[in-house]
């Protein structure tokens, strides 16, 4: 399993092998587009909505979908989980104003739906169920994961989707490592309770770090997700700040990347 670049149309991408393997079609964007101009996805984020459109065009046109199939959610760092069908399919592609409203988790088997999370440290997780052709895609911010976003959006694929966790192949993005992710002790504490056996909070005795990908790889396998299906991108966005936004790098200047999957 690897997650590698492959660049498309010029435009920097990752991808990961076991989803390119299963026929999901998927990227995860870095800070760079084409030229000297951030790859800035965020509307929230950038101070220039018409660039954030322009980007997202250049992305959609890349990976052969139209902007109008691009589906995007208010992101709040919870544990919601919106269904995303003929309805909602291509909210908050081209205004925030339209985007799923406090969810930070989607599903969908509508094809053709390109799902879009944005991040700048958080790991997004998307889970692709190829018997059923479904995929979720969940932005695991810490208070997303003690929420139970993993398992909610887990739950929510097998009541849709009659989805069987034993079947997902489950693959997390770039975030911010245990090397650069200093936590609160009352933060450490939340992991350790929520996952006791996880090795998610790192002591070192003159401080505690998160193991953020950690507790995702525990919460999918406390779902039923196979250990052999489970991708964890090893990237650390603080240390990799020269690719990839991150918000412990940049503070409240940091623009978003995106983890960007497609229903077949
Ligand atoms: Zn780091």
């Amino acid at each position: 399993m690897s997650f590698s670049r492959l660049d498309i149309c010029d435009i920097p991408l990752y991808r990961f092998s076991a989803l390119d393997n299963a026929g999901l079609l998927h990227a995860v964007t870095t800070r760079h587009g084409r030229g000297e101009t951030p790859f800035d996805l965020s509307f929230v984020a950038s101070d220039s909505p018409r660039q954030v459109l322009a980007d997202r065009k250049l992305l959609c046109d890349a990976l052969g979908v139209p902007l109008s199939a691009l589906t995007v959610c208010r992101q709040v760092h919870g544990a919601r989980v919106a269904h995303v069908d003929a309805e909602n399919r291509g909210c908050g592609a081209a205004s925030p104003d339209t985007a799923i409203a406090d969810c930070d988790a989607m599903i969908s088997n509508e094809s053709g739906a390109a799902l879009m999370v944005l991040c700048a440290d958080c790991p997004v997780t998307a889970l692709w169920d190829p018997r059923n052709r479904a995929l979720g895609l969940a932005h695991c911010g810490w208070r997303g994961v003690v929420g139970g976003i993993v398992a909610d959006t887990i739950a929510a694929m097998a009541r849709r989707f009659g989805t069987k966790p034993g079947d997902l192949i489950a693959c997390c993005g770039p975030s911010v490592g245990p090397c650069c992710y200093e936590v609160s002790a009352d933060v450490a504490d939340e992991f350790a309770t929520r996952f006791p056996d996880g090795g998610c909070v790192i002591d070192d005795g003159a401080r505690l770090a998160l193991d953020l990908r950690a507790a995702v790889r525990t919460a999918l396998m406390d779902c039923g997700v196979s250990p052999k299906k489970i991708e964890i991108s090893g990237v650390c966005t603080k240390c990799h700040n020269d690719e990839f936004f991150s918000y412990r790098a940049e503070g409240e200047g940091a623009g978003r990347f995106a983890f960007v999957a497609v229903v077949p």
